[in-house]
């Protein structure tokens, strides 16, 4: 994990019971004798994400719909960490904070946690995304809800999913860097089966019939057609028509078989420099590719 992550250690859940008592019927002592909860249940894992964020960066409001993509919070500080460090590489060394520096974020989730993160760590200014309604519903319900937020985070509907930049982006405004965390299966048949690896990894057989949408995410958050290769290439193929209002354009890739295809595409599209910056936690792998054209902002 990058190494101003916050959440590098063991969960508190002592410390995390006393900053949302609604979390305590869910904590158990686990086979080793360590406080853990049930990471099967979405309720006890919708809890832990909001004590998490309520006791890191204050949120006294978080809550998704049911069903939908209840994010890990250490994976997703690791992008935001990854991101400073980018900017901070223009910027001799020292990362840009404070309201001027503008980030989009695509497909910010009923979870907004990109902005929440990058807000509270930063200062950043965030424009969040969203093409599915409840997710986006939710997004800006947190935002309203939580005075810390809404001074600093937009969140804008996009009512034609097949774009990702287009009706979003105007022709005046500037932003520092896009961020994405793509939906990155090809086909609802393939995210069920990446679902059903992980409950067959925690051991949770019973869960093993369950559809995607029964473990924490709609299948529109997890799946496009062409998976999060097709959608990546969308994003470059649009992200050049805007290559002079961002310094920055990055996308995460979940699956390295994705990489060649996505670095054909960034080719083809005559970037000016491109990279890769790898992340892990634990024993998952991914990497973020950033890419900017020459004469960028
Ligand atoms: N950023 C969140 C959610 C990622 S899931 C997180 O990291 O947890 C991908 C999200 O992109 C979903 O919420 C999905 O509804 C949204 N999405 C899919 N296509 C989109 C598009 N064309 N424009 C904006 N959002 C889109």
């Amino acid at each position: 994990m990058h190494p101003r992550n916050r959440h590098t250690g063991r969960y508190d859940l002592e410390n995390l019971i006393q900053v949302l008592p609604s979390l305590k019927p869910f904590v158990a002592p686990n086979k080793y004798g360590d406080l853990s909860i049930d990471f099967a249940n979405p309720q006890a894992v919708q809890l832990l994400n909001h004590a998490l964020l309520k006791d890191f960066y204050g949120l006294s409001f978080w809550q998704i719909p049911e069903n939908y993509l209840c994010p890990p919070i250490p994976g997703r500080s690791d992008y935001i960490h990854q991101i400073a460090d980018l900017l901070a590489s223009d910027n001799d060394r020292a990362v840009p904070s404070g309201k001027e520096v503008r980030v989009l974020d695509i497909g910010v989730g009923a979870s907004c946690i990109y902005p929440i993160i990058g807000h509270n760590e930063y200062g950043w200014s965030f424009v969040g995304t969203e093409a599915d309604p409840v997710a986006y519903d939710s997004a800006l319900r947190i935002v309203q809800e939580n005075p810390s937020l809404s001074h600093a985070v937009e969140i804008r509907k996009q009512a034609t999913p097949e774009f990702t930049l287009k009706n979003i982006v105007t022709k005046s405004e500037t932003f520092d860097v896009l961020m994405c965390n793509p939906p990155f299966h090809a086909s609802l048949e393939e995210a069920e089966e990446g679902s059903r690896r992980k409950w067959r990894n925690l051991g949770k057989t019973k869960q093993l019939n369950l559809s995607a949408r029964n473990f924490g995410g709609q299948g529109g958050e997890l799946w496009c057609p062409g998976g999060e290769v097709a959608f990546v290439k969308k994003l470059i193929q649009e992200s050049s028509i805007y290559q002079k209002q961002f310094k920055w354009f990055s996308s995460l890739v979940s699956k390295d078989a994705s990489l060649d295809a996505i670095y054909s595409a960034l080719k083809a599209a005559r970037v000016y420099d491109m990279r890769t910056l790898d992340m892990s936690q634990g024993q998952k792998k991914s990497r973020i590719v950033v890419w900017r054209w020459l004469g960028a902002r």
